[in-house]
């Protein structure tokens, strides 16, 4: 008999190790496929973790028991809010990595977690009995069941590595790419297509000149994205600005037709917001110059990363672009760029658990759906990995809504509209973002995450206790009154003098107010800002409640939208693609007008109106 699990995970990137970690965690019997053990988790591209958007998304991972911010956190070397001086709804951490230590700290917890099993194997074919998943089979033959199989195989299906007019087979540097899974994937009667991504060089930091850079040091107090696990963040290395010249420019104009981009060898669509610095030139022509950081790759190394340099130029134009930099006259190329295409699955076939609607038991996640990011990847992880426990438990899947989580608004783009680039996360797609902030993904989601059996008790016990003192010092801001003080005609209550927009904790104190003593900055931050921005969340969420009522009007999967004449022809073929799940997914589907879903009420009434029991 062949060896069997409840759960096959295939693929030891960010969501694969998030996916099996939650299955294991939730009590599955769990194998993990990986193409080389020692690449787990590895950080493909920069070492650096969150920034807007990805940051919550991090945080939110985390909150729900995820592994990619404690190990981010553990393994930090620099970090950064961004943001500060906007809005609450788009400050974001941001983390620059040890690039060996993140992995290697991954590898460690996932080993020595219960019931999962890391085996390197290449997985070349997807197992499936009338319609179900049964288990795999590697490229030698051997087969493994498992009645879950989820797969995050990044970029690395018939992966392709592009370095000016030069291709070779790979699913990211000095790793062998996966040939045979995308024929089974194939033959299933899935729709592969390509996208593309790429890489900036490295250089040697010994071979700068510094004095030409502008240094751009941590945050005076570190913040990290983990809930309540009390890792000591620390500062230890600066990152470094600098900028491309007119002559970074020539350059790479004169030398446009030696890029494997722009020659025409990569076919693959690229993502628009992370593009190629040949992209840059091109797009924008009016620009004098794109700013470049230069990012430590770790401690033990003196790799640095030259962020806003990703190409696919050969290595000697690209030493010239490099050379074209101020502070990179000298620079040393220790890993020159490289573009990278591979095989993705169009998203609209998942169902929002992310379950494939063609296979039962068959479960997508991470950059083979399309998306772009370590986040994105490990938040589509984690949702798989619970999806495919609560499926062997025969419990109801888990969705999140586009009101509760970034998490929610990523699979809900996905499943619903699809993607014709590589998808990355905006803190712009989120209608409700002054709700899904990065502040609370705690109180949005570790009720969730301990429910599910993911979140210690240690740690809910810790966020009871920050609720508990969050509470009561509100009730103390709204109740009680201040001292009598020259600038007051009368005692006001505090919660109304912090609302002034010029008052803070200091201001405050003048006017009588002392913080109870174990109430934490982060808990005086949290009532702030609810006390500052009652009147917007308040309205945020009342909007969000109208959205959650139209979520409410559930369409069964068996409807066929093709037969039903009043709604428009496009939108038919759409909706019995999507097949949305409520009438709210329905009016988000590209194609499908106000119309359309009013003739689909209209429709769903007389349906129910002639049922035997309606
Ligand atoms: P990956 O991290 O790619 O991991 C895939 C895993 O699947 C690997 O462990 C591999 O061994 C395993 N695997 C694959 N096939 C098989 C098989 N048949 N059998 C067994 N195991 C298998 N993201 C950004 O946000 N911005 C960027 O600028 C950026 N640039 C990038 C540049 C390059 C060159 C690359 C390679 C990636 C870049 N990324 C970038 C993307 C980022 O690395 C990915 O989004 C992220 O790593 C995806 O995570 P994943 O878990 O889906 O897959």
């Amino acid at each position: 008999m062949p060896p069997s699990f409840d759960v096959i995970v295939v693929g030891g990137g960010h969501a694969g190790v998030e996916a099996a970690l939650a299955a294991a965690r939730r009590g599955a019997k769990t194998a993990l496929f990986i193409l080389k053990l020692e690449s787990l988790a590895r950080l493909s591209c920069n070492p650096s973790l969150g920034g807007p958007a990805k940051g919550h998304l991090a945080r939110e991972i985390d909150a729900l028991g995820g592994e990619l911010g404690y190990v981010a956190d553990l393994s930090g070397i620099h970090f950064r809010m961004l943001n500060r001086g906007k809005g609450p709804a788009v400050w974001a951490p941001r983390s620059q990595n040890d690039r060996q230590l993140y992995s290697r700290l991954m590898l460690r917890h996932t080993e020595a977690q219960d019931r999962l099993l890391l085996i390197e194997a290449d997985v070349a074919e997807i197992l499936v009995e009338r319609g179900r998943a049964l288990g795999v089979r590697t490229v030698v033959g051997t087969e493994y069941r498992a009645p879950q199989v989820i797969l995050a195989t990044g970029t690395f299906l018939r992966g392709l590595i592009h370095v000016g007019k030069v291709s070779i087979p790979g699913g990211r540097s000095g790793e062998p790419s996966s040939e045979a899974l995308s024929g089974s994937l194939d033959r299933l009667g899935f729709r592969l297509a390509r996208f593309k991504t790429g890489t900036p060089p490295r250089v040697d930091m010994r071979s700068l000149d510094y004095s030409c850079l502008e240094e751009q040091p941590g945050d005076p107090e570190p913040e990290g994205f983990s809930w309540y696990r009390d890792v000591n963040l620390s500062n230890q290395v600066s990152c470094y600005l600098t900028r491309t010249t007119p002559e970074t420019h020539r350059i790479i104009r004169e030398n446009l037709q030696l890029s494997s981009l722009y020659s025409g060898i990569i076919k693959g669509i690229g993502p628009r917001y992370c593009p190629s610095i040949e992209d840059k030139i091109v797009k924008f022509p009016q620009r004098e110059s794109h700013q470049i950081f230069i990012e430590p790759e770790g401690l033990n190394t003196f790799e640095g990363y030259v962020n806003g340099v990703s190409t696919s130029l050969p290595p000697e134009v690209q030493e010239a672009v490099v050379h074209s930099i101020p502070g990179l006259e000298q620079a040393r190329i220790m890993r020159h760029a490289y573009a990278i295409e591979y095989d993705f699955i169009e998203p609209s076939e998942l169902s929002p658990s992310l379950e494939s609607r063609r296979v039962k038991g068959l479960w997508l996640a991470g950059q083979i759906n399309g998306t772009s990011g370590y986040e994105e990847a490990a938040a589509q992880g984690i949702m798989a990995g619970i999806n495919a426990t609560l499926a062997l438990e025969g419990q109801p899947l888990l969705t999140l809504s586009r009101g509760e989580a970034y998490i929610g608004v990523l699979i809900d783009d996905l499943v619903t509209c699809g993607t014709n680039e590589p998808y990355r996360m905006f803190t712009s797609r989120a209608e409700y973002r002054l709700l899904l902030r990065q502040d609370n993904c705690d109180e949005r989601l570790m009720p969730l995450g301990y429910k599910l059996g993911l979140v210690s008790d240690q740690r809910w016990r810790r966020f009871q206790r920050m609720l508990e003192l969050k509470e009561r010092e509100l009730e103390r801001l709204r109740s009680e009154k201040s001292s009598s003080h020259p600038e007051l005609r009368e005692p006001q209550k505090f919660a109304a003098l912090l609302k002034r927009p010029d008052t803070n904790w200091a201001r405050l104190a003048e006017f009588g107010y002392t913080p109870s003593p174990e109430v934490t900055p982060d808990i005086l931050r949290r009532c702030e800002l609810e006390i500052k921005y009652e009147g917007y969340l308040k309205r945020a969420e009342e909007e969000m409640r109208r959205f959650q009522a139209s979520e409410e009007l559930a369409l069964d999967e068996d409807i066929d939208y093709r037969a039903i004449e009043t709604i428009a022809w496009e939108a038919r073929e759409k909706l019995q693609r999507v097949k949305p799940r409520s009438l709210g997914q329905a009016n988000r589907i590209p194609g499908v007008n106000y119309t359309d879903t009013a003739a689909l009420l209209v429709w769903l009434r007389k349906r129910q109106k002639t049922a035997p029991d309606g």
